[in-house]
């Protein structure tokens, strides 16, 4: 704890700062050292957690490495930013944001004017300059060389993904505990019990649900290895074999089901968390931060870690162009009587919306290419059908995994991951409906399914709760209003 990391790559004034940063890293030959400097204010970079006037801070920081006047790739250089008592370092200087309340960071923009690091603060990968001052970079030219960069995104991924498990789990913990033994004096039937009631059933259920789902997810990636970034280079790998090639964002390259799945967690989180914050009322609000706090930190992650608008369009770019990427096989169907209970049928419905949606979006860029149309153009034109593509696929890889927790897991796990599979089937009736997938009158079906799963869950809330193992602060009410 002696010094607080601190990364430094966004830049303020252009949006995918990502793909090009304008921090350079001069090579300097009379020192073998590195000059880093910010060329204007749109450059600064921001956000970073750098403000807080006493702590020390080191920073990673993302710049175009230029040596011998061209530029070489973006690399990673590690500032001492803040020494002790958070003294800012020569060369560095750092604005603080005024105070916000979404997600309370000490938020403030980097420049830097001439800011020299030795050598051995590059975190150079396996590149090296000789010396007889000649370049070498194995990672084989400056697309690899970003995607190798930004190798520390998986880690993050992984986090933020946890994190929107737990948050997620927590806050299904807070409504529940809320909502359980509440009376109501609604007039159809006073004093009945407010989980009677199924909007609020369903909302304590599934959020329960949706905390089991995201933390099957996490589990997953935990498992799961990146191999777009391994092995490294000069060990005599080949660099970027992973991903997709990306036009937006460098996330997807780095690795596609990961990015996306970060993509999908976020947003999962966030309205889950939103929904226990409606479901809980005033005192959901105003009795305890802790609701606000996770919105404000799910809200963040959407463009945090990788824009996930970006992740989706990338995604589904790989897609259309079928790169480093196979559809769903077509299947005839639905299996099982089209029982949206089924786990074959949500397989079923998960792959066949993947595929249709694919299929159409690679035939509408290919007409409008073939018409003429510019990349820019062509693609513009079908953003919307572009994003609902990705999340088809984040929705199948879901399912995938949420089968195999049914397969591997206890039993107790069927209706409660059913709860889920409906929840997002209704979700996704847009789509579903939309491609022909599913027919009108289906979704009926799908509501009295869940009817019939929540009165079966019911009586087990508290122990559904109970295994996330929650500190009991969590779900304690609020000392002030019970004393
Ligand atoms: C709370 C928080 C903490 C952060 N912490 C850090 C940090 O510690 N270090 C750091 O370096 N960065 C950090 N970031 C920055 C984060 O990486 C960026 O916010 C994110 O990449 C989006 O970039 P931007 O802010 O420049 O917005 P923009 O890129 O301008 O995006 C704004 C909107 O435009 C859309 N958009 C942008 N470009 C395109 C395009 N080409 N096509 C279609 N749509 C587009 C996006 O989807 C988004 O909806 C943080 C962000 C937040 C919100």
């Amino acid at each position: 704890m002696e010094s607080f990391g601190t990364l430094l790559m966004t830049e303020v004034g252009r949006s995918n700062s990502h793909l090009s940063p304008r921090t350079i890293a001069r090579h300097d030959p009379a020192t073998g050292g590195f000059v880093l400097t910010t060329p204007d204010a749109a450059a600064a970079k921001f956000p970073t957690n750098t403000a807080h006037p006493a702590l020390p801070k080191t920073a990673a920081v993302y710049a175009t490495l230029e040596h011998g006047g061209e530029e070489r790739g973006v690399f990673v250089f590690m500032v001492p930013l803040r020494g002790p008592e958070g003294r800012i370092a020569g060369g560095a200087r750092i604005v603080p944001a005024p105070e916000t309340t979404g997600l309370q960071i000490d938020y403030g923009a980097v420049r830097l004017d001439g800011l020299r690091v030795p050598y051995e603060a590059w975190l150079r990968d396996g590149a090296a300059i000789a010396p007889d001052g000649t370049f070498h970079d194995p990672a084989g030219g400056a697309a690899a060389r970003l995607t190798r960069s930004m190798a520390i995104a998986p880690a993050v991924w992984r986090a933020v993904i946890s994190a929107s498990a737990a948050v997620t789990r927590a806050s299904a913990g807070m409504l529940l505990a809320h909502s359980a033994g509440r009376a109501t004096l609604g007039r159809l039937a006073p004093r009945r019990a407010l989980t009677d009631y199924r909007n609020q059933q369903e909302a304590v259920l599934g959020a329960l649900a949706s905390g089991y789902e995201l933390t099957a997810v996490a589990a997953h990636v935990q498992a799961r290895r990146t191999s777009a970034t391994r092995p490294a280079p000069n060990a005599g790998g080949a660099a970027g074999d992973a991903g997709p090639d990306t036009a937006w964002a460098p996330w997807s390259a780095v690795d596609r089901d990961l990015a996306l799945l970060k993509a999908a967690a976020t947003v999962q989180a966030a309205e889950t968390v939103s929904a226990c914050r409606v479901h809980s009322g005033a005192p959901g609000f105003a009795a305890a931060e802790r609701l606000n706090a996770y919105r404000g930190l799910t809200h963040a992650y959407m463009n945090a870690g990788g824009d996930n608008e970006l992740i989706l369009y990338d995604t589904a770019r790989a897609m259309a162009d079928l790169d480093r990427y196979t559809p769903p096989p077509a299947v005839p169907g639905p299996p099982d009587g089209g029982d949206p209970a089924s786990p074959a049928v949500w397989r079923w419905l998960a792959g066949e919306a993947e595929r249709r949606l694919r299929d159409r979006l690679a035939a509408a860029v290919a007409a409008a290419r073939d018409a003429g149309a510019d990349p820019f153009t062509a693609w513009n034109a079908n953003l919307v059908l572009a994003a609902r593509t990705a999340a088809a696929c984040a929705d199948r890889i879901t399912v995938e995994i949420l089968c195999r927790a049914l397969d591997t897991g206890p039993a107790a796990l069927r209706p409660v991951l059913t709860l889920d599979a409906l929840n997002r089937i209704d979700r996704r009736a847009a789509d579903l409906l939309n491609e022909g997938v599913l027919p009108p009158g289906a979704l009926d079906e799908v509501w009295a399914a869940r009817r019939r799963v929540c009165d079966e869950l019911a009586p087990r809330a508290g122990d559904l709760a109970a295994a996330f193992d929650l500190p009991p602060e969590i779900t304690a009410p609020a000392a002030f209003l019970t004393g």
